[in-house]
């Protein structure tokens, strides 16, 4: 559903209901309570919090029945003071301005959070993209990134893929740019690796979320080691968290997408799975597991939940029914602030998305580097420096939330925030 636009960039925090169905306002929420922490100043935090450029276009697609569809798409460059903008575009109907200003501002303090050198961005284009043909989403992705190509570049906007989009679309988007500007294949990571694209990329996200998930479970006493796990979302991220949780000994027991859910508190068979999703698009439908409403994926009986779909699905009223003790935010901002109360004062574990699906942006960072020393990584080494970007990162926010006395989620916006003013004030920004 298309939200109203707010009247202002920075929507006010006083209205809690607003902030509840606002993205961009809700992870200014937690932006506040960071920059508190941080000992932010007003005047500061509001110029951090502004995204720094906000472009729309219009993006015409002949259909395939003849039909001319005028869509509209977003790139909103957030914050570049460490570094070129960085950031996803998603094709998805909630793509909105909000969202992805909300979305650009999370990837300013997850790149700052994992010490790569980049900004934040985000981008998409509001629409559907399940029934459309390849020839529909090729024109479209072509003239979405013609229209953007003017803020691009590899020293200052980099886009990767996010929701619903995926190597083939990095590939056209590469294409298209060069065509305007010359053979470039560092303009956009989560490329083909024919086209120079990193080895271990397009696991990266779900990679990232196991080395946290190791490295967090004994400091805070839980185990992998045959723990029930539950994934919303069977895309990119949810469908490699499966595979790698599987082989790492936990037991994947629920599993959504838009479609349905499956549950089978034994454990789901994995690689078999993957096969029925590949033929039939869905999780749904495979033998030996009940049937689950997807709405009911997220209460239902495991140890280890994760939301690897859309933002704000864990709201205060689902918060009360969650039964995992660990929530692991492979998705961006799937817990609004009404329901980070609740889990907290549960004494949930959260996993915070800065932090814990870094491991998509830190490999862009490593094939970025690969396309500029036009050399290419093994996949081993792709997984040894990520696995140290991002360890390195979780000691890093957990003594912070220690020493801070901060939730983690709190500690990591802490960091993040902490190192964006820094870098404002030694370039002398304002
Ligand atoms: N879309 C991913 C994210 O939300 C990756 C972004 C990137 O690689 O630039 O972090």
């Amino acid at each position: 559903m298309p939200r109203a636009a707010p009247a202002t960039v920075v929507p006010a925090d006083s209205d809690l209901a607003a902030i509840e169905a606002n993205p961009f306002a809700a992870v200014n929420r937690y932006f506040d309570l960071g920059a508190t922490a941080a000992g932010i100043e007003n005047d500061y935090r509001m110029l951090l919090k502004t995204p720094y450029r906000e472009m729309r276009v219009e993006v015409p697609v002949r259909m395939d029945d003849g039909r001319l569809e005028v869509l509209i798409g977003y790139r909103v460059q957030h914050n570049g003071a460490r570094g070129p903008y960085k950031g996803g575009v998603r094709y998805h109907p909630e793509a909105d301005l909000d969202e992805i200003r909300a979305l650009a501002s999370i990837m300013t303090w997850k790149t700052a959070v994992v010490d790569i050198p980049f900004g934040g961005a985000k981008g998409g284009i509001q629409v559907d993209p399940k029934p459309m043909s390849q020839n529909e989403l090729k024109q479209m992705t072509r003239r979405y990134t013609e229209h953007i190509s003017y803020i691009l570049g590899i020293n200052r906007d980099i886009p990767a893929p996010d929701m619903n989009t995926n190597a083939q679309i990095m590939a056209w988007m590469m294409d298209a740019y060069g065509s305007k500007h010359g053979y470039t294949p560092g303009i956009v990571t989560g490329k083909p690796l024919e086209l120079g694209g990193s080895p271990g990329r397009e696991s990266a996200t779900a990679q990232g979320v196991a080395y946290v998930l190791q490295a967090a479970a004994p400091e805070l006493d839980f185990k992998l080691q045959d723990a029930r796990v539950a994934i919303q979302g069977f895309g990119n991220v949810g469908s490699w968290a499966a595979r790698i949780l599987d082989k790492m000994g936990c037991r994947i027991v629920g599993i959504s997408d838009i479609m349905g859910g499956i549950y089978n508190g034994d454990g789901i068979d994995v690689p078999r799975l993957l096969k029925h999703n590949a033929d039939t698009k869905t999780v749904k439908g495979f033998k030996g597991c009940d049937e689950l409403d997807p709405g009911d994926l997220l209460t239902c009986e495991c140890d280890i939940l994760i939301p690897a779909a859309v933002g704000g699905v864990i709201d205060a009223e689902v918060a009360e029914r969650i039964k995992a003790p660990v929530v692991v935010e492979a998705a961006n901002h799937p817990v609004t602030p009404a329901g980070d109360a609740v889990l907290e004062r549960r004494g949930v574990i959260v996993l915070p998305d800065l932090l814990v699906n870094a491991g998509g942006v830190i490999v862009s960072y490593f094939e970025w580097v690969q396309n500029i020393q036009e050399f290419r990584w093994t996949l081993a080494r792709v997984n040894e420096e990520l696995e140290r970007f991002i360890t390195d990162a979780w000691r890093q926010v957990r003594v912070t939330s220690l020493q801070e006395r901060l939730p983690l989620r709190i500690a990591a916006y802490m960091i993040g925030i902490s190192r964006v003013m820094e870098a404002t004030r030694l370039r002398g920004y304002v």
